[in-house]
């Protein structure tokens, strides 16, 4: 009898490093599950980052239509997605259609970043089944499927300027959700604002493909998984998927900039639970102001800290501020990097504690290793992350909207001494329970047996295998 080839599945994530780095995670799972894997990635990302993968992954190229120069995030990211509608499609579908005509098994399935909704278009067309990712919390792409019903309740825009008012219409949010709390483009009072229509069309899509899969685990947020479930009736909640790769193989780094590790050794020498790491994500921005109110509401706090300023991240106005150059007052107690590996220093005994922009990879990293967070959210989901941090798991502090350096000394304090154990406590519970569900039998584990069956049954009903 004539053996079937394995399924072969095209990942195509979005093209930004945390996306990118949850779905090769994500890829390499499904490569140990016996999937074969080609990851598509765009020139400028192929180009700029140093991917390296399983070695049985084929790496593939498209280009994304923009000009080598465009920056690609900020206030252009939603060119970006444009570019990648109008220019990419008409590239992915010929892929697909080509695929296997060199030689090679074609691809039997896609699963491709939910954001990109022209996938489920061009998969459709092809014939070939369809998955979505979702690489953001559950908790913020429940906001965004709630974007209509806010808008048909008249709870958006918001009328008056009371960010502190409790929205009501979002099932199984209306204890702790604040205005404050949704997307940072709802404050825009425009309906018609880009980014409002972005999220609820593209977000549309995710109901209509085999399945949407998610970097969360069902402990973490099962009362808004349960209400996803009305909408999206197959979930695959396999995540944290960095731990869930750790726990199958090692993982492989991956990184837009080069980790500087000596902050590892500089971590060895301070005391247990000591350390506050301070983190912006690869995206955020700060402004010199901002840098500086940091700086002293850190060293003020007369805590110690690991704090990783991104060369790109601040807008220093022409010169690094003397205090960071010289670092007088923070010399024993601070140390600086430009990038850390930041896993490993979460997963580190003198961290004690993260303050963190509230990106979904990074607040998932800081729950599996039982770290206490103080959130600055920088946007779009990290607003209603850093609620559920404070609120609902009780991990820490919600620190948005503001930036003075009083209130961050005094929060850091409250952190790492005045109410140490307690959070502590909590995170160590939390902890356990992510450990839990990528152990065999374990939620995130058995979600993840399921995908795979899934995919090598609905690939195996493709055309080109029959
Ligand atoms: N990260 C890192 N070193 C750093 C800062 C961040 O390796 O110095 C990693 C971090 O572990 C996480 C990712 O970068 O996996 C950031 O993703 P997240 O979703 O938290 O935020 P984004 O960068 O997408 O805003």
């Amino acid at each position: 009898m004539e053996q079937k080839p394995p399924p072969h599945v095209m990942v195509f994530p979005l093209p930004l490093q945390g996306p990118l780095n949850a779905m090769l995670k994500l890829a390499e799972l499904l490569c140990i599950g016996g999937i074969q894997i080609t990851f598509l990635v765009t020139d400028h990302i192929h180009r700029h980052f140093n991917i390296q993968t399983h070695p049985a992954f084929l790496i593939r190229t498209i280009s994304d239509g923009l000009p080598e120069n465009h920056p690609r995030e900020g206030g252009k990211y939603l060119e970006m997605f444009e570019s990648l509608r109008t220019n990419t499609r008409p590239l992915f579908k010929e892929l697909l259609l080509q695929s296997g005509a060199g030689g090679g098994s074609p691809i039997s399935c896609v699963i491709a970043d939910g954001v990109l909704g022209f996938t489920f278009d061009v998969a459709n067309e092809v014939g070939i089944p369809i998955f979505d990712v979702r690489t953001l919390s559950a908790a913020c792409l429940w906001l965004f499927y709630s974007l209509p019903k806010l808008i048909t309740s008249r709870e958006l825009p918001f009328i008056g300027d009371d960010l502190d008012e409790m929205v009501k219409s979002v099932p199984g949010m209306g204890r702790y959700l604040r205005r404050r709390d949704l997307p940072s483009f709802c404050r825009s009072g425009d309906l018609d604002d880009p980014s409002i229509r972005f999220y609820q069309t593209e977000t549309i899509e995710n109901p209509r493909a085999c399945g949407l899969i998610l970097n969360t685990f069902e402990e973490l947020e099962a009362p808004i998984l349960a209400e996803m479930h009305n909408v999206c009736p197959n979930i695959y909640a396999v995540g944290p998927l960095h731990a869930h790769l750790k726990a199958k193989l090692a993982a492989f780094p991956n990184s837009l900039w080069e980790e500087d590790r000596s902050c590892l050794t500089w971590l060895d020498s301070q005391p247990l639970k000591s350390v506050l790491y301070l983190s912006f994500g690869s995206l955020a921005t700060l402004s010199r102001y901002q840098l500086m109110e940091f700086w002293h509401g850190l060293v003020n706090s007369g805590q110690r800290f690991l704090w990783v300023i991104r060369p790109d991240s601040v807008d220093w106005e022409g010169r690094i501020p003397v205090e960071l150059s010289q670092g007088a007052a923070a010399k024993e107690k601070g140390y600086i990097v430009g990038w850390a590996p930041q896993v490993e220093v979460l997963a580190h005994p003198a961290v004690g504690g993260f303050l963190t922009h509230s990106g979904w990879n990074s607040t998932l990293e800081s729950v599996y290793e039982g770290v206490p967070m103080i959130c600055w959210p920088y946007f779009l989901d990290q607003q209603i992350n850093s609620r559920l941090v404070g609120e609902e798991w009780k991990l820490g502090f919600d620190m948005k909207d503001t930036c003075d350096r009083n209130v961050i000394e005094e929060t850091v304090r409250n952190l790492m001494q005045v109410r140490k154990e307690e959070f502590l406590r909590r995170a160590d519970e939390m902890a356990k329970s992510a450990k839990a569900s990528l152990s065999e039998g374990g939620s995130s584990y058995s979600h993840l047996d399921r995908l795979i069956q899934d995919i090598k049954t609905k690939s195996a009903q493709v055309g080109k295998f029959e």
